[in-house]
């Protein structure tokens, strides 16, 4: 049986403003275009996992305006279950003030908004959607006590864990001991291991072997185009599919999606390594998040493509 997956995570409303020149302090421009983008890990871990056909449900925490009414009807659209999904009444959905000039640089402000408002009281709320689930994946940009608290919980309670420790911050010992499986991209490796170099597969295996000998079941650590390389009783690299990428947004999110899907199948970490290798690399090759994240139809007639 197909088993129950719950994403505790993020929404982010991505503004998008283009421009020819950024504004200096003070200066009021003129923009070219602006467009409005769904997202935050959560929400893209999420639908991935919809999308590829799994059973999941989502937790975290809206504003009360136009922009979580917005999330709301998406989900319901996507088929995600989002009872764990609470309104704040006075701070805004999350949301990023992306500058884009024509050089293509970047300058983002993310504002956390609703999603540092999910605190205990939410936690205890949700403690039931948990308890019914079988794997329960996690990401950082909510508030971290909060966040390890359910980890702690979730463990206790025998769940699966998946922590994707994005964006990297320290993570505490009794926490490490807890997860199952820990989804770092090579920075995060790199910042939560100690490593100084993340250039060879034995830089890699080494961060692996810290984060192991300190409790962590497994470690799957995205490589960007070279691929995967897991780490349980020992190293296992797995080579990433040949695309031409236009944009990596959501190219991490769209592989824990993928790969926390076939473990929900029972399929063997070889499999979910092949699966979310052509799950990233599929994404790459749309531009945005959302619209990136493919289906399972679209995926296995890729991988049928690439064997
Ligand atoms: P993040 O987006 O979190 O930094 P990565 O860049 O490591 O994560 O990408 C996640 C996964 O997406 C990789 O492990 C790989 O499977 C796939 N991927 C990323 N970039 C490419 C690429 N240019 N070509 C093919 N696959 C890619």
């Amino acid at each position: 049986m197909k088993k129950k997956i719950v994403v505790v995570g993020a929404f982010v409303t991505d503004l998008v403003a283009t421009m020819k020149e950024f504004p200096a302090a003070g200066e009021s421009i003129v923009g070219e275009t602006l467009n409005t983008y769904l997202g935050g890990k959560g929400v893209n871990q999420c639908v991935s996992v919809a999308r590829l056909g799994g059973d999941v449900s989502m937790i975290g925490m809206v504003g009360d305006d136009a922009y979580g009414k917005k999330f709301l009807s998406f989900m319901d659209e996507e088929g995600i279950d989002h009872r764990g999904v609470f309104v704040h009444k006075e701070l805004p959905t999350g949301l990023a003030q992306v500058q884009i000039n024509a050089s293509s640089q970047n300058r983002i402000c993310v504002i956390p908004g609703a999603n540092m408002g999910f605190g205990f009281e939410e936690e205890e709320k949700v403690k039931p959607i948990l308890d019914n689930a079988d794997i329960v994946m996690f990401q950082f940009e909510m508030r971290l006590d909060v966040i390890f608290d359910m980890i702690r919980y979730c463990h206790k309670k025998g769940k699966t864990v998946v922590l994707n420790p994005a964006p990297a911050a320290p993570i505490p010992d009794d926490i490490l001991a807890a997860v199952d499986y820990l989804t770092p991209n090579e920075t995060e490796l790199a910042k939560i291991s100690g490593i100084s170099s993340y250039d060879t597969l034995e830089d890699i295996e080494e961060g692996c072997k810290r984060l192991k000998d300190k409790g962590v079941k497994t470690i799957v650590t995205t490589l960007g185009d070279r691929g995967c390389y897991i780490y349980n009783e020992k190293g296992n690299f797995y080579k990433g599919f040949k695309v031409k990428a236009v944009d990596t947004v959501a190219a991490g999110d769209s592989f824990n999606g993928a790969f926390t899907v076939k473990l929900s199948e029972g399929s063997s970490l070889e499999e979910a390594a092949r699966y979310a290798n052509g799950m990233g690399a599929l994404t790459v090759q749309t531009k945005g998040a959302i619209p990136s994240l493919k289906n399972r139809e679209c995926l296995e007639a890729f991988l049928a493509e690439n064997k």
